[in-house]
């Protein structure tokens, strides 16, 4: 019978490939968005920014799970989900796409946030000080998103308006 650290280490190993498909979503949405967004340039190069920071963390995962004797491979059902319902919010807006854009993003933001905030978690019961200092960079990069965004909507909502009202290519 293994170990309750062996079943710990199995657990945490999940998890950072759900983190590593969770990157790879994100990659997905922001790459997506980049090519979008263009009418709004500070949103624009925050998108273009933290896609930049995405790639960085998928390869900082990719790493890590390789040297645990893992790999990346595999259908990550919750986060094809999760990724699904982001997308549908901003289908779900026609001519609002910017607004529900930054909404969806938020959304992500927090799932990330979370995820990471779990995995630390995992890593000091395991006692793997490389998985925890990896998560730790990878949560305060979300963390910094995350409090851009919620700075932010609020502007662009502001912005999206105006634009409305001035007939302004507002849509995204
Ligand atoms: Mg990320
Ligand atoms: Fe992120």
């Amino acid at each position: 019978m293994a170990t309750a650290t062996e079943t710990q280490n199995k657990i945490m190993l999940d998890w950072l490939r759900d983190a590593h498909a969770m990157e790879k979503a994100a990659e997905q949405i922001l790459s997506r968005q980049q090519e979008r967004v263009e009418s709004y340039p500070d949103v624009h190069a925050k998108v273009k920014e933290h896609l930049e920071v995405t790639r960085q963390q998928a390869t900082r995962l990719e790493n890590l799970i390789k040297s645990h004797n893992g790999s990346t491979s595999g259908v990550k059902d919750m986060v094809s989900k999760i990724m699904g319902n982001v997308q549908a919010i901003v289908n779900a807006g026609a001519g609002d796409e910017i607004v529900k854009s930054g909404i969806g993003d938020f959304m992500f933001e927090q799932f990330e946030i979370a995820s990471y905030r779990s995995l630390i978690q995992a890593a000091e019961q395991v006692g793997d000080d490389e998985v925890k200092r990896v998560c730790e960079q990878n949560l305060e990069e979300e963390v910094e998103m995350a409090s851009w965004l919620e700075k932010n909507l609020p502007v662009v909502t502001a912005d999206f308006l105006q634009r409305q009202e001035t007939g302004q290519k507002s849509k995204r």
